[in-house]
């Protein structure tokens, strides 16, 4: 029996004297059922005897979970014996919120029996609740970072905009994507990849003001949602705190990554734009934040921006096939003789728009695949021209080429095999080539790129590393590679122009390129002092404005023609 007695309820269980009829033929009806169920009778108190009850039934005490619960269990019992409904049905948690369980409760009429008879069946669907909680949870929240992921985002988004307090108030979505996050991540490996977006993520959520949130949104992009009450002024404090967090390089293990952010931004106005739209022009401001290299905020007319760089990726395609591409060459000066030593040659693609340079478009072909065809046939033109300049000349012009071979160019394609055919078809021999890489062909791949390096080194050409220092600057690699050249990045040759402290680091780059048996190149020489300085310091060769452009071909080659009578 189950009595509740002066606000306590005890349970005294005995099923024997039921009240029914053919109590047997019930008893065992209710043994078959597959869930907890039990006829209970309504006393004349409003309170119930449980009459007879299956072995599920019994099992769950209905009295250990306290009364509170249990008061409304009694209380819905009551009302439908009061009732004349037949059937009715209720969700019931059975004790506290975290250990307790929670059934779905059927009542129902017994044919042919007083109205105070009521059959009670619990349903437990206490695991099945919690299975749909972690799916929940694992549909809204993204597994590496534990943040919300863009469901999940949107999600917040509107609970917090529907807060009384957010009601007339202003708000920002912050689009943040990690630049080059494909190249790094292919460069050092996915699972420092996945160590480098965890510790951006700490650093970003450790950022954040009370009540902003952050969420991970894409595989390289971060949300921040944001209360704003200054308008754009708050979105570029914001946005600082945000460049903040990549000012200083993230170490994994033996390596230090430096990483750079593009942010677009929407300001709203809350109930003005669903949360859909406000992601949407955050998207498209952050699309043009990508390009301009600055924190873009939507304003409506920006819309037509981001198509172009998808039709700039078709474009590109089509220049490629029409052959719209030519390569400009830029002199490469022995600082110690004045000699013209060599030629870079630089990709400029020539649009109905005007000329576009390589910063512009090498990174739209990296991120599409084109970086394979674009590189193939720089190869291809670039031993060709000095084939032209040798036939020009009547015999071997004294110069080498210079070629850049992008990263995910010599991770995805055969680049001895297209070398050695550009050698064979222009009839040039390897050592007048110099294959300019950067660093991060080598730390994504170290083995392969070594391998490559070596395969480059039979065929005789010379290898530069380009853009040196601003990489990784794994110096272990350095050692072990088979390098000619490092070529010093134009910002410390121009830092130094402008602060006489900076030379102290050219001077190691300079003292440790020698202890490695290595020749070096200047870039961004702009006038005679900085030639002079970098001269002094040993530099092998200069290459920047004070020389000269990249020019075409013709335009090289009378260059060197009239460096000869200097
Ligand atoms: P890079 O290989 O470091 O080339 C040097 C860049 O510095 C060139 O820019 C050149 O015009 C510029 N430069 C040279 N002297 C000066 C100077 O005195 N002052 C300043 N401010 N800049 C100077 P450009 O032509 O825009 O090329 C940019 C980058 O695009 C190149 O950097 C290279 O990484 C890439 N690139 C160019 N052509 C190709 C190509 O055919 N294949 C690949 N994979 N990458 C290429
Ligand atoms: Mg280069
Ligand atoms: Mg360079």
């Amino acid at each position: 029996m189950l009595e509740q007695t002066g606000g306590h309820t005890k349970v005294n269980r005995s099923s024997g004297d039921a009240r029914c009829a053919e109590p047997e033929r019930l008893s065992s009806l209710l043994d078959a059922m597959p869930i907890a169920t039990a006829i209970v009778e309504i006393r004349s108190d409003g309170l119930f005897d449980i009459a007879m009850a299956n072995t599920l039934f019994r099992k769950i005490d209905l009295s250990r979970h306290g009364n509170e619960n249990f008061a409304v269990f009694t209380d819905r019992i009551g009302d439908f014996a009061g009732s004349d409904e037949m059937l009715t049905q209720f969700d019931w948690r059975m004790g506290c919120k975290i250990a307790g369980r929670d059934f779905i409760v059927s009542l129902s009429r017994l044919a042919g029996e007083p109205a105070t008879m009521v059959l009670v069946s619990l349903l437990d669907r206490t695991n099945q609740l919690q299975t749909e909680k972690s799916l929940r949870r694992e549909m809204v929240s993204d597994a590496l970072t534990g943040l919300p992921n863009r469901s999940g985002f949107e999600e917040a988004v509107d609970k917090a905009l529907s807060q009384p307090e957010m009601q007339e108030q202003q708000f920002a979505i912050l689009l943040i994507d990690l630049s080059r996050f494909g190249r790094v991540n292919e460069a050092i490996g996915p699972l420092a990849g996945d160590e480098l977006l965890i510790t951006v993520a700490r650093r970003l959520q450790s950022n954040l003001r009370a009540g902003d949130f952050l969420a991970r949104t894409g595989g390289n992009e971060f949300s921040i949602f944001a209360k704003v009450t200054s308008g754009r002024l708050d979105v570029h404090e914001l946005a600082r705190r945000v460049r903040a967090c990549f000012d200083n390089p993230c170490r994994l293990s033996e390596l230090k990554i430096s990483i750079d952010c593009a942010i677009g931004c929407a300001i709203q106005k809350n109930g003005k734009v669903d949360v859909e739209d406000a992601i949407r022009h955050a998207q498209i401001a952050l699309k043009q934040a990508k390009l301009s290299d600055r924190t873009e905020i939507y304003e409506p007319q920006v819309g037509t921006v981001t198509r172009d760089r998808f039709s700039m990726e078709t474009q590109l395609r089509d220049a490629i096939e029409r052959d719209e591409l030519s390569l400009a060459f830029q002199p490469l000066i022995d600082l110690k003789s004045g000699a013209v030593a060599g030629f870079e040659a630089l990709a400029r693609w020539h649009h109905a728009d005007g000329t576009i340079g390589p910063a512009d478009f090498i990174p739209i072909a990296e991120d599409s695949g084109l970086i394979v065809p674009l590189g193939r046939w720089a190869i291809q033109t670039a031993a060709q021209t000095l084939a032209d300049w040798d036939a020009r000349l009547g015999q071997l012009i004294p110069v080498y080429v210079g070629i850049n071979v992008s990263a995910i160019q010599l991770a995805r394609d055969d680049v001895v095999g297209i070398v050695r055919n550009a050698m064979t078809d222009a009839g040039i021999g390897g050592e007048r080539l110099m294959l300019e890489l950067t660093e991060s062909a080598i730390i994504g791949d170290p083995d392969r790129a070594m391998a490559v390096l070596a395969d480059l080194k039979t065929l005789a050409t010379r290898i530069a590393m380009d853009d040196f220092g601003t990489g990784y600057s794994n110096l272990a690699y350095l050692q072990r590679l088979p390098i000619d050249v490092l070529k010093i990045d134009r910002s410390f040759v121009q830092a130094m122009a402008e602060d006489n402290d900076q030379a102290a680091i050219l001077r190691t780059i300079q003292g440790l390129a020698e202890s490695l048996g290595m020749q070096t190149t200047a870039e961004g020489i702009e006038n005679k002092e900085t030639e002079r300085a970098l001269s002094l310091l040993g530099c092998t060769f200069g290459q920047g404005y004070y020389y000269s452009e990249a020019v075409d071909a013709d335009a090289a080659f009378a260059y060197w023609e009239r460096s000869l009578k200097r």
